[in-house]
């Protein structure tokens, strides 16, 4: 799960981390009363969405007036922002955040990220902040800096100077980034964050010279949510995908993908297997949607609606490996679903495990037509073969 700007800010402020000061808004009106409370002559107003990239895109515009605050806040709000993340449609720009606008003297890159090959927390840090960190990896390479933590002791001082020296920081900066970057860790293990990406850390001058953080960016475990009721309060269901969102309350794993073939499938590996079959057989799945374990009835027709809210699915794969799933259930479930929602697209049922007899025998006596399959193989050449010739 993902949160704006404005939100990491007050979190990382809450860890006494530097951040301007400002406050979101979702009118003019309002926007302009932050920038009178906040104070200053320069702000800067800054549109919220869960996606990078908005510098290049207007998103994020330096003003000198209330009366410019009001007009910036007024273009942002209830448009749609296109950047280079956001794919051709754009996000809704629903809020903005008004801070004090910095004198920045250079601008840096600093990451908290999982390195898969280490299975640890990585520093990733450069002298090159406020680009895309992507091209600086790409061109130049040797401009980045990374120093893995070992979760067993944490991050220590002398990582913390290593990084800051190879990026430049001296002096009075050095305490700052030493105190900056153990906050930030020690938020991202309190939190469960999955990552945190300041670009860019800055150092302004306001007399003293200081680091800031002027963007930040986290994004943190969906499945230690129930344990992060603060990060849990901050989600923003505005800038998920409607069926993902109406998925998770039903306790299913949605993904929208953009085949043709709806996939209903229980446990997240065989979702994988069921994927590769069937574009193994020349075809393209319309999603992934695992039911996990224990499907009730309930669940698998949740799970239909869900799959048929996508328009160019064609039929519907169900794949079903039942260990603590009941074979029974699902075939119950899938009767049911058909009854309630008038499927009219073709069913492909594969059932395994657990009461395999007894839930092939269910949908061999019911009045509706499923197709079944002995095996993922068989399963997925059928799928594709109907969803090819449900499309001429
Ligand atoms: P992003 O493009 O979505 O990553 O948005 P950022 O928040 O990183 O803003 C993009 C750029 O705007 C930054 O790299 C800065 O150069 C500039 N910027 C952001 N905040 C300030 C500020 O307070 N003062 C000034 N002068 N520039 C800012
Ligand atoms: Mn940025």
């Amino acid at each position: 799960m993902n949160i704006h700007e404005y939100q990491a800010k007050e979190l990382l402020k809450s860890y006494d981390v530097l951040v301007p000061s400002g406050g979101v808004a979702f009118n003019a009106v309002q926007a302009g009363r932050i920038a009178e409370e906040i104070g200053g002559s320069a702000w800067v107003v800054k549109a919220q969405i869960h996606a990078g990239g908005r510098g290049k895109a207007g998103g994020v515009k330096v003003v000198g007036s209330v009366d410019e605050v009001k007009k910036a806040a007024d273009a942002m709000i209830g448009n749609r922002l296109i950047t280079h993340q956001t794919g051709p449609e754009g996000s809704l720009v629903q809020r903005v955040w008004i801070e004090q606008a910095s004198d920045i003297k250079k601008e840096f890159y600093l990451g908290f990220l999982i390195d898969r090959g280490t299975q640890r927390i990585t520093v990733v840090a450069s002298g090159e902040g406020g680009v895309e960190i992507e091209e600086v990896a790409r061109e130049s390479p040797e401009k980045i800096i990374k120093e893995v933590i070992d979760p067993a002791i944490g991050l220590r001082d002398f990582q913390c100077r290593k990084v800051a020296t190879a990026i430049g920081l001296k002096g009075k900066l050095m305490p700052q980034a030493v105190k900056l970057m153990k906050a930030i860790y020690r938020c991202m293990r309190d939190k469960d964050a999955l990552q945190a990406e300041i670009n860019p850390l800055a150092i302004v001058a306001s007399g003293d010279e200081k680091l800031i953080v002027l963007d930040a960016k986290f994004s943190f475990d969906d499945n230690a949510l129930y344990r992060q009721k603060i990060i849990t309060e901050m989600r923003d269901l505005a800038e998920e995908d409607p069926k993902e969102v109406e998925a998770s309350g039903h306790g299913l794993n949605y993904i929208a993908l953009d085949g043709n073939i709806g996939c209903i499938v229980n446990g997240a590996g065989l979702a994988m297997a069921s994927l590769d079959a069937i574009t193994l057989h020349g075809g393209r799945p319309a999603n992934f949607l695992d039911v996990g374990g224990g499907a009730s009835p309930e669940k698998v027709t949740n799970a239909c609606r869900i799959v048929l809210e996508d328009p160019n699915v064609k039929c519907i794969l169900v794949n079903i490996f039942a260990g603590i799933n009941r074979c029974d259930w699902i075939a119950k479930g899938l009767i049911q679903a058909c009854n309630s929602l008038h499927i009219k697209v073709p069913l492909i049922v594969r059932l395994a495990g657990t009461n395999v007899d007894e839930g092939r025998k269910i949908l061999a006596e019911s009045d509706l037509s499923f197709l079944t399959a002995e095996n993922l193989d068989a399963a997925a050449a059928k799928a594709v073969e109907i969803a090819g010739k449900n499309q001429l």
